[in-house]
């Protein structure tokens, strides 16, 4: 872009990055009135929002359904967006025992599911499941009332008076109770389970020392999983909507590869350069740290910025996931006697063990002289022990697959470095096909053998198309690695700060902005991120 041109590529606001976060943080701006522009790498906006068609079969390319936590439907709400939604309960599974989780009453199940497969350890898991309880009761109240983040709190008094203050002592005890969950899953299990396989069953879909309160919460968020029809891409679709419908500019297939912090200027991998008052980063938080030119900046906070850089690119993101896609000349039916479409399943009750940390790390740690056998054997016990989610759309929305049909996602985590260190040996297309042989074997061998000999098509994304399609560093689907101290907000109380960085005039936003993270925390950030900027219109320069 040259110069005479920048006066047109002027925005109050400017949002890079057009997954859930950006989406948001645009959608409110350009509800307020400001000039935005909301800039994305790829044709498609969403990031890890989103579904895509092949041959007639529509699947999720990220998240395969949404949980409320009392932010998505306020934040609709708030934006006056409809929409259709389906409930999309959970299944969960052990070898053949399967039960479903749609009510609270369903917990006696998951007792009962373990205390089938777990004799020997009773009491355990009634004092697991007395500890899931309570955290579902702490969850009640976290949830209890619509977020307040979303409402006019100048304006609604009944929030104010009738929802809102009675609320916040509850609100406060109830987060003191949930910092002190804050340890690794894993070690909070051992506190309460002695068998580690059970401990397994529990835990080992969860990423690598998630905080014990977030993963442990995930059994109430079992109960609150919906599925916009149409599939998970339509909530993205829906605030790009808005975004236009409000004035608000969106330029898609744009890379933005250098930001000017002294000029306010980003430029993008065409060379064209566009002007902001105000930016948010709603995309990869490494990638924003290393692009960032401070020249000309207050030598105060080039200091800032420069030692929150350091921590933010000695940390690395979460566990990745690989996704097998399968078309299937067999009809939902079929499916829909055996679970849910969206079904957390464990073909063994044996428990990963060390297969996926220690194991695997001892063969990275000494990759070039691991042989290839080594590694198939170790997929082999890979593939056979562990906790897969598999999620059916069409089980959800029948209308999302050609009659008599099924499309399906099974995945499971997965280590970034081992496809790093498989590409440069040469191998990597060789040990995608070899995983998906064996998933497939793994999945058709128990759960589904209607799934031999009736695939159509398949394909898969590994951690590395992760990172390529949306730019996140290590493939990471929910921002920070929890194995290290998280370079960002993790207090639910400071939230609000999350979104600051160093430089007045950028703010972040999403999955890196605020850990632990998902959807409803992507979409929080990019609200407060919105409502920083509208309050702080008239900044002072960064000098
Ligand atoms: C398989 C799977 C299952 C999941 N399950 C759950 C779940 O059950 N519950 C839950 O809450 N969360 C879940 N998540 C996580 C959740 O989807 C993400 O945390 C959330 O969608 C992140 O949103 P975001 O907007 O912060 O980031 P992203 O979705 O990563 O969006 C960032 C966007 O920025 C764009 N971008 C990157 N770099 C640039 C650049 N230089 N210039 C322009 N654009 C750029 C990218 O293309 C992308 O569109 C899951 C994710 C996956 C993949």
């Amino acid at each position: 872009m040259e110069e005479k041109n920048i006066s047109e590529n002027t925005f109050n606001t400017i949002v890079v990055g057009g997954g859930i976060a950006g989406l948001t943080s645009a959608a409110f701006l350009s509800r307020s009135g400001q000039k935005v522009l909301l800039i994305e790498k790829n044709r498609e906006f969403g990031g890890l929002v989103n579904s895509f068609t092949r041959d007639g079969f529509h699947f999720e390319a990220g998240v395969r359904a949404l949980e409320d936590a009392g932010i998505i439907f306020p934040m609709l709400k708030d934006l006056g967006i409809h929409l259709d939604v389906i409930k999309s309960p959970v299944s969960l599974g052990i070898g053949d025992d399967i039960i479903a989780i749609e009510t609270i009453n369903d917990l006696v199940k998951y007792r009962e599911l373990l205390r089938r497969n777990f004799p020997e350890s009773e009491s355990e898991i009634d004092e697991f499941l007395r500890i899931i309880r309570k955290i579902m009761k702490h969850m009640e109240v976290l949830y209890g009332i619509e977020n307040p983040v979303f409402k006019d709190l100048k304006r609604d008094r009944t929030f104010i008076f009738k929802k809102l203050l009675p609320w916040l002592p509850k609100f406060i005890f109830t987060v003191g109770k949930i910092n002190r969950m804050n340890m690794p899953v894993e070690d909070y299990l051992k506190t309460i389970i002695k068998n580690p396989a059970l401990r397994d069953m529990i835990s080992q879909h969860f990423f690598k020392n998630t905080p014990a309160f977030f993963a442990l919460s995930y059994f109430s968020l079992y109960m609150d999983y919906f599925y916009p029809k149409g599939g998970v891409g339509k909530l993205s679709e829906a605030l790009k909507n808005k975004i236009s419908e409000c004035g608000g500019e969106i330029k898609a297939e744009t890379k933005i590869i250098e930001v000017l912090a002294d000029k306010c200027l980003v430029r993008d991998a065409n060379n064209s350069i566009y002007k902001y008052d105000n930016l948010i980063w709603a995309a990869d938080l490494k990638t924003l740290y290393k692009i960032v030119k401070t020249e000309g900046l207050a030598p105060k906070i080039k200091e800032k910025f420069e030692e929150t850089k350091t921590t933010m690119l000695k940390n690395r993101g979460s566990d990745s996931i690989f996704s097998l896609f399968l078309e299937v000349d067999v009809p939902l039916e079929s499916f829909k006697k055996i679970a849910h479409g969206h079904f957390f399943y464990t073909p063994s009750k044996s428990g990963l063990g060390e297969t996926h940390r220690k194991e695997l790390y001892e063969m990275l740690g000494n990759f070039e002289k691991v042989e290839k056998e080594r590694i198939i054997t170790w997929l082999d016990k890979f593939t056979k022990l562990n906790t897969y989610e598999i999620s059916i759309p069409g089980l959800k929305d029948p209308e999302l697959v050609p009659p008599g049909k099924t499309g399906m996602i099974i995945s499971l985590l997965a280590e970034y470095n081992l496809f790093i260190e498989i590409q440069k040996a040469g191998w990597l297309n060789e040990f995608t096909t070899e995983m998906e042989n064996r998933i497939i074997n793994v999945i058709s061998g128990s759960i589904y053998p209607m799934l031999k000999n009736n695939i159509i098509a398949r394909f898969s994304f590994t951690p590395l198309s992760i990172e390529n399609r949306i730019g996140s560093s290590e493939g990471a689907i929910v921002g920070w690695s929890f194995q290290k101290t998280m370079p960002v907000v993790n207090k639910i109380q400071i939230s609000d700060r999350s979104v600051l960085t160093p430089i007045p005039s950028i703010y972040q936003a999403g999955q890196w902005a605020y850990s632990p993270a998902g959807v409803p925390m992507s979409i929080l950030t990019g609200k407060l991120a919105a409502d920083k900027v509208i309050k702080n219109k008239i900044r002072t320069p960064n000098k």
